[in-house]
């Protein structure tokens, strides 16, 4: 079979499981639709967010609300499609109640449920965090973003790049420079390596 073709059938069983919604941490407290990683399985760079809010939880596609208008357009500036050249995944599938962050508790479940399964398929070169949660769901202790942004760091032997969330951006622009560069050497270094 074609490799390419290989990853997009290997994402489909993995997400086919929970499209009823019935084994996920989340699942527990409300009914909701679980919001899987979008784009192209073969890309070089993963994108990771927090979770689904309203407007992805109704469209079931990640980042398709007032962030990922954000960001897709950030993307777009750097010449990047978001179908075609990266996927976007989230830490946590399923938008927590009353969009609050999800517990510690929640991403490390779905960490091990998806997240790092997602990460095995896709194999990317790069994975860019964006935000907290992503960031301290992959190196399992809390963090500050001060701390982390602007540095190179690895995880499982793929290069990590810790950036802000785009919800952040739009409350802070101030920061837009920094998270814009932080996306333009993430697709860098995947083209690179
Ligand atoms: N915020 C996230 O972290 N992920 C989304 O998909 C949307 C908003």
């Amino acid at each position: 079979m074609n490799p390419k073709k290989t990853k997009a059938l290997l994402l489909q069983k993995l997400y086919e499981p929970y499209k009823e919604c019935l084994s996920c941490p989340l699942a527990i407290s409300t009914k909701h639709t679980v919001v899987c990683g979008q784009g192209n399985p073969n890309a070089r760079l993963m994108l990771i967010g927090e979770a689904p809010g309203k407007h992805e939880a109704e469209q079931g596609l990640p980042f398709v609300g007032k962030s990922g208008m954000l960001l897709t357009k950030a993307l777009a500036c750097l010449d990047i499609d978001r179908e075609k050249d990266v996927f976007i995944t989230n830490t946590v599938k399923c938008r927590p109640p009353q969009n609050r962050k999800p517990t510690h508790q929640e991403s490390k479940a779905y960490k091990y449920l998806l997240l790092l399964k997602e990460i095995e398929i896709v194999q990317p070169k790069v994975i860019c965090t964006l935000g907290a949660t992503a960031l301290e769901c992959l190196l399992e202790k809390p963090i500050t973003m001060s701390d982390f942004r602007g540095k190179t760091l690895s995880f499982n032997g793929i290069t990590l790049i810790p950036t802000y969330h785009p919800a952040y951006i739009l409350r802070s622009p101030q920061h837009f420079e920094p998270w814009f560069r932080d996306l333009e050497k993430a697709w860098e270094l995947a083209q690179q390596k």
